[in-house]
């Protein structure tokens, strides 16, 4: 009668948890390949009342209302790359199991050192290279360890127009552990190189036509030998076209390599001269020594004929207006420019292209702001023109084309030091996505409002007047409607509202993250170290940095543009603070004093 009990208990309680979720895993999803292969971070929710858990016989603490995350070193990754967790929930009365599998990025094993074997997938080019004599192409390919291994170019025929060159057992492509560069402890993690990994580099030669030429590739071991070809062609290009494009959206941004960091920032109908190609990345000729890449999308071929861009310049005029220095270069045509910002107060503007014919640099106005401006003529195509100012701080700069002439606006602090006045723009990031999301379900982009509409009452009630991007959670413009919805409503100042998560691979159980801040331009570097300081001075979470990035909202803002990581949704303690409304006030109350102590 006992044992019958019991066994009538267990059925119905192990039927209550089959139809009750018991366990909640947000992070990662079931099946999702992950972006590390030593180590994972797994957060989610236990549903029902328990007394502990364990997953893969690690003890993990749950908060009261189950949230937990954990850290785990990935071992008996399984056969297609799996990964298992098992989680083990103890409560008064039985023991649940739940199994929870995600996909593992493995580095390739070796290949059989015995014979000679080449892994096709591996070789490189693998994309067309329309490039010059003189440009370098990357060799590689995964083949049998410790094996001689040569490459020759061969053309559409198949017969040799270069080479053969050794290459040398050598690894190339493997980074460094980015994640933890980044966000997590500055640790050497390079592991050692995988065997059998073989490079080279390739210049292409004057006298060589390369046309669909290709590249093949030699293993040999133990006196046998393979050979294989890589898919990509290397082909010349045209170089005495002069093949001359128009730059067609109404704003761009070239990248130092094909799918690298953006580092120009060009208005649209600019022509540049394009000078090669890798795949659907074309690479535009600002001059002799500065190149950069763009989609082939962002262009539109020009007449055959029609010249390379270049200017002289004659003169400079300054002028100043309310808020702005005003710098004008008179010019014949529009070229490409780039502005480097060396501190808050000392530019230098690149103009490639421009030729020095100056003999004037005519002050129309007086102006207070200004301490030196001169020009200099760096290389033999490239103008560049240096301003230093006397105020501690410059508010921005923007670069436009009045017809051909260069226009370049100097922003100058405004004169009041309260927020009074001020036009600000609070930007709740996310919206499309839902941002982070943490243990107990909470969508980052919720969060983000919460605490900018607090905000924006705050700022309201110091006199500024506020624009946001959005104020629910249900619409939002894309990160460059949301840049220029604030220049088009000529705001003084930017903040764009987050929560902070990890990447994979980065251990979360770490003590040191809390509130962090992201800046781009040197003028906006002060105001996030001015609302850092405040949040940790009042919310008193972790101080996690300042981060100068390379990201959309705060690298193409023209006024001083911060980022705010308010705190670390994915931690289960952080997570239950930012759902509490007086956290929320508290954040908001932290910024408006930052931007008050920026004012100063
Ligand atoms: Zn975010």
């Amino acid at each position: 009668m006992t044992r019958f009990v019991i066994l009538l208990f267990l059925w119905v309680n192990g039927y209550a948890y089959a139809q009750t979720k018991v366990l909640d895993v947000v992070y990662p999803r079931e099946g999702v390949l992950i972006g590390s292969n030593d180590s994972l971070f797994v957060f989610g929710c236990v549903k029902v009342a328990h007394q502990s858990l364990r997953i893969n016989t690690m003890s993990t603490p749950t908060h009261e209302d189950g949230a937990f995350i954990q850290f785990l070193p990935i071992t008996n990754v399984q056969k297609d790359s799996v990964f298992q967790m098992r989680f083990e929930i103890k409560t008064k009365d039985c023991t649940i199991v739940r199994y929870h599998r995600v996909r593992i990025p493995l580095l390739p094993r070796p290949l059989d050192s015995d014979s000679p074997q080449i892994d096709s997938l591996s070789l490189k080019p693998s994309r067309v290279h329309r490039l010059q004599t003189g440009d370098d192409i990357p060799i590689a390919c995964r083949a049998t360890p410790h094996a001689s291994v040569e490459f020759i170019i061969i053309d559409s025929s198949g017969k040799i127009i270069d080479g053969p060159y050794p290459m040398a057992e050598y690894e190339t492509d493997r980074m460094d552990d980015f994640p933890n560069a980044v966000y997590g402890e500055d640790r050497d993690t390079r592991s050692e190189p995988i065997p059998g990994m073989y490079s080279a580099t390739y210049r292409l030669r004057e006298g060589i036509s390369y046309q669909r030429s290709r590249v093949a590739f030699r293993v040999e071991k133990k006196k046998k030998s393979i050979t294989s070809v890589a898919r990509g062609f290397i082909d010349l290009w045209p170089k005495h076209e002069r093949l001359v494009a128009e730059l067609n959206g109404p704003y761009h941004q070239p990248r130092t390599m094909p799918g690298q960091s953006f580092y120009y920032f060009l208005q649209g109908g600019l022509r540049v001269l394009i000078d090669g190609s890798i795949g659907s990345w074309r690479r535009l000729r600002f001059a002799e020594n500065h190149s950069a890449w763009v989609s082939e999308d962002e262009l539109t071929y020009a007449a055959p004929g029609t010249p390379v861009p270049a200017s002289t310049i004659p003169v400079i005029r300054v002028r100043r207006d309310e808020r702005t220095s005003v710098i004008k270069l008179t010019m014949s045509e529009k070229l490409p420019y780039r502005v480097e910002q060396i501190s808050p107060v000392m530019f230098k503007l690149f103009v490639y292209g421009g030729k020095a014919d100056t003999d004037w640099i005519r002050f129309e106005t007086e102006d207070p702001d200004i301490a030196q401006i001169h020009w200099s003529q760096p290389e033999r195509d490239v103008f560049c023109v240096t301003v230093s100012l006397h105020s501690p701080l410059s508010w921005g700069y923007e670069v436009r084309y009045e017809n051909s002439n260069l226009v370049w606006r100097i922003y100058h602090k405004p004169k009041q030091t309260s927020l009074k006045g001020l036009r600000i723009c609070i930007d709740p990031g996310h919206t499309k996505d839902p941002g982070s999301v943490g243990p107990r379900r909470t969508t980052e982009k919720q969060a983000n409002v919460e605490i900018a509409q607090w905000l924006k009452k705050l700022l309201i009630a110091d006199g500024a007047e506020v624009l946001m991007t959005h104020d629910d959670t249900t619409k939002g413009l894309t990160l460059y409607e949301r840049v220029q919805f604030a220049d088009a409503n000529n705001c003084d100042l930017f903040v764009s509202i987050h929560h902070n998560a990890l990447p994979d691979g980065v251990n979360p159980l770490r003590s040191n993250f809390g509130h962090s801040v992201i800046y781009y331009h040197p003028h906006s570097r002060l105001l996030g170290e001015k609302i850092l300081e405040s949040l940790v001075n009042k919310v008193k979470l972790p101080n996690y940095g300042v981060f100068q990035g390379n990201i959309a909202v705060v690298r193409n803002s023209r006024m001083p543009a911060v980022l705010v990581e308010n705190a670390f949704i994915m931690l289960p303690d952080q997570e239950k603070k930012i759902r509490d409304p007086k956290f929320q006030q508290t954040c908001a109350e932290a910024i408006r004093d930052g931007l008050r102590q920026f004012m100063k």
